[in-house]
């Protein structure tokens, strides 16, 4: 893994790299702080997208011709890059997906169906996404397993003793989040792979916010599958991968069938081909799993370590500044997190200050955030959220602070 030694990032020199952040909205310069949601793509990948289309645009593993060998050596090289970026094993053990639902519901549906029965117990968190949530219930109703949820803390914290408590010989799964996209808590994962697999029990960790913060080595933590999208660390949306166990993974049945996963096909029996096209039906998405390649580079170059110390700074500000403001109510305030806050307004709908803030080019998000039942457990129906990535800075935290500010005075 490429790690520069910590260094004061460029923002200048980042935030050029960003077509997209030079641009008024309303009549007032683009604040983005969505990126939880989704972040921006700097130019190299954006290029890396026309270049493919471009120059090498073939369907991939099937042709002999230069056009096809060009797209699938770029395509094989994002896996190769990815294995790197975690620290998997075996190439193999990288599956590329449309992102962390269809990784999770693949790892959900084809362990679940091979290996959960009746009576069987899996536990989610108290602060999963819909995403490490439904897929599991579905499961659960299809074979007559349970579900646990481990609770949380009022600062957002998972409770580590209720965990143990839940785990016994009935637990299959466990399925909980690297950092919350609502609370940004970061969740003590080594701990709880660790205490699921003194039960027997396997263990997918949702990467969806973790994945351009965070150090990642899967071989370290010992997670059975791993999940990443794209899209949330400055890549191509509609893509991302599963990684799993290759053990695992060989004994698990295909998620969908069609061409790529099969080695042999009669009327009457399919054979299934090797890890990992074996859970690569169809042709994928070949120009964003090639453009993914870029982001990962750029993340390397930078440094995550970099990136983190950046956004922990911007974090730190921006909860300082919001709380100081009147009725300004902060939700997820975890000792580890990462930069995503929320905050409340008393009095104040959500969705109001979500648009006010619009009108003076300022995008955050506003909701439940797909995370009904935590919002349930504070309460409440929805929230603000400000999330920060590399490229943003004090000045906007400033902007937001001061849009917020103005809100409470003209609403109250
Ligand atoms: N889990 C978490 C924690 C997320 O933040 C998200 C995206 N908001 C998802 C899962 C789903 O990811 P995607 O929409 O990329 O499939």
């Amino acid at each position: 893994m490429n790690t520069p030694a910590a260094i004061e990032l460029n923002l200048e020199k980042i935030r050029k790299q960003f077509p997209v952040l030079h641009q008024q909205v309303n009549g007032n310069p683009l604040v983005y702080l969505d990126n939880a949601a989704t972040n921006q793509k700097p130019k190299r990948v954006i290029d890396a997208l026309t270049r493919y289309y471009e120059h090498d645009n073939a369907n991939i593993h099937r042709g002999i011709h230069t056009l096809a060998e060009r797209a699938t050596k770029a395509y094989e090289e994002t896996r190769h890059t990815m294995q790197r970026f975690i620290n998997a094993k075996h190439v193999e053990e990288i599956i590329f997906t449309r992102g962390v639902t269809e990784s999770i519901n693949l790892g959900s549906s084809s362990y679940g169906r091979a290996f959960v029965k009746a009576g069987d117990e899996i536990i989610i968190s108290g602060m999963e996404h819909h995403s490490n949530i439904v897929p599991w219930q579905l499961i659960c109703e299809e074979k007559g397993a349970i579900i646990k949820v481990i609770p949380l803390s009022e600062v957002g914290e998972l409770d580590l003793d209720a965990y143990q408590k839940l785990l016994s010989g009935k637990t299959k799964v466990v399925a909980v989040n690297h950092a919350s996209n609502s609370l940004g808590s970061i969740n003590p994962i080594k701990e709880i792979i660790d205490l699921a697999h003194q039960v027997g029990a396997v263990v997918l960790i949702d990467g969806a916010q973790s994945s351009a913060h965070l150090p990642i080595d899967v071989q370290a933590l010992d997670c059975d599958f791993y999940c990443i999208s794209s899209h949330k660390m400055y890549g191509p949306t509609g893509t991302g991968i599963l990684y799993g166990k290759k053990e695992l993974l060989e004994k698990m049945p295909p998620y969908m069938g069609g061409g790529e996963m099969i080695k042999d096909v009669t009327f009457e029996k399919t054979t299934y081909n090797d890890l990992p096209y074996k859970f690569e039906a169809g042709t994928p998405n070949i120009a964003d799993v090639v453009a993914l390649n870029e982001a990962i580079l750029f993340i390397n170059e930078l440094g995550k370590e970099n990136i983190a110390n950046h956004e922990a700074e911007l974090l730190s500000y921006a909860a300082k500044k919001l709380s100081s403001i009147p009725s300004v109510r902060l939700i997820g305030t975890a000792r580890e997190k990462v930069s995503v806050q929320l905050f409340v307004i008393d009095g104040i709908h959500h969705f109001d200050i979500g648009q006010m803030l619009d009108t003076r080019g300022i995008a955050v998000r506003t909701g439940h955030h797909c995370t009904q039942p935590l919002m349930e457990r504070y309460g409440i129906e929805g929230t603000v959220r400000a999330s920060f990535s590399v490229y943003n800075t004090k000045e906007e935290i400033d902007l937001l602070a001061e849009g917020v500010e103005r809100i409470v005075k003209f609403l109250k």
